[in-house]
């Protein structure tokens, strides 16, 4: 899908040797910090040195693809306002993508989930595979994601398999908690497995316009089911402003729900989102992430060719290893641009 962008610039066939230089400053000054300036060139050998300049002028290089046979480039102005880093060791989390398709369709996934999203399983022989061999990794917490893991009838052999190997957070929008589902729910250990349970507002007002109607409704209601089955609850809202934040912030407070229990995250420009923050990989710490397709440098962006590291799984040494030699790689560019603009 085309990113949509604030700034366009039609490069025709000029390379940084006969004149693009200057139409790139002129882009910039036409835009603000934050924006998003596309490229178009019909010259896709000018993407290395675009990449070279996006790296040393800092202005991230969020995008790249092919449209009506000219190469497309999208860069952000300036430095993320907002970046997910954290500060953990490469390869103490875990991200395991299960199956990709949905009960819901969010207008801002991040993978484009939805009822009609081709079920991309990952499998539960697959899974016990990444479960023993994580063990030895030292891995210290997994969390496992969809679309909605609870669509899939194996979720509890996976869960279990997961809790076996390291403390496991499901990721999940509450709403399939009966019947069978149920069953497998309370058949899970409550001081492994936790439930991050998706809740975006206070009310439902701008919930359900990203979900869908009644969707807030039946979210609550799974999120007072898994309390009272007994599991840690972790409430996790995507919001579009600061002010979002806050007021969910307040609405946290007065329900009493700790720092530890609670996530409140930007829409990122990935998937299906028309709007947020676009992010780059050199924006991202990486946390190893797991899908049917391969291995991804961070969960945002589990399907994204520009976060791919590699299509082999196994051995899971291997895919840990590839991530931290890119993330070598991306740290080895920061501290030679810190040397070039060390300026005293
Ligand atoms: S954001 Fe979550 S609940 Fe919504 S479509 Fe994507 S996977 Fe499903």
């Amino acid at each position: 899908m085309k990113m949509n962008v604030n700034v366009e610039l039609d490069a025709g066939a000029k390379t940084f040797a006969s004149g693009l230089l200057p139409d790139l400053i002129a882009a910039l000054r036409r835009s603000r910090k934050g924006d998003l300036v596309a490229v178009i060139s019909d010259d896709p050998a000018i993407g290395p040195e675009l990449e070279a300049w996006c790296r040393f002028t800092r202005n991230s290089l969020v995008d790249t693809a092919i449209e009506e046979g000219r190469s497309r480039w999208v860069f952000r102005h300036g430095e993320a306002h907002e970046t997910i880093a954290e500060d953990r060791p490469v390869g103490s989390r875990l991200w395991l993508y299960t199956n990709f398709d949905c009960n819901l369709s969010c207008d801002y996934c991040c993978v484009r989930s939805s009822p009609k999203a081709p079920r991309r399983a990952l499998g539960i022989e697959r899974v016990r595979r990444i479960a023993t061999e994580a063990v030895e990794l030292g891995v210290a917490e997994i969390f496992v994601t969809g679309g909605e893991p609870f669509m899939l009838p194996s979720i509890g052999e996976i869960l279990a398999a997961c809790a076996a190997a390291a403390p496991t957070t499901v990721l999940t929008n509450g709403m399939l908690f009966a019947g069978n589902r149920l069953r497998m729910l309370r058949a899970l250990p409550r001081e492994r497995v936790t439930l991050q349970i998706s809740l975006d507002s206070p009310t439902p007002k701008r919930h359900d316009s990203h979900r869908g109607k009644g969707t807030w409704a039946r979210a609550w209601n799974g999120i007072e089911r898994a309390r009272a089955e007994g599991f840690r609850v972790r409430l996790a809202a995507t919001v579009s402003t600061d002010a979002e934040a806050e007021e969910f912030r307040s609405f946290l407070d007065a329900h009493h729900v700790s720092e530890e229990n609670r996530v409140i995250r930007r829409i990122a420009l990935r998937g299906s989102a028309t709007q947020g923050i676009a992010l780059a990989k050199s924006d991202l710490v990486p946390e190893v992430t797991i899908t049917a397709e391969g291995v991804f440098w961070h969960p945002v962006g589990a399907e994204d060719n520009d976060l791919l590291v590699s299509r082999e799984i196994f051995p899971l040494a291997e895919s840990f290893a590839a991530v931290r030699r890119a993330f070598d790689r991306e740290f080895e560019h920061q501290r030679r641009l810190a040397m070039i603009f060390n300026c005293a």
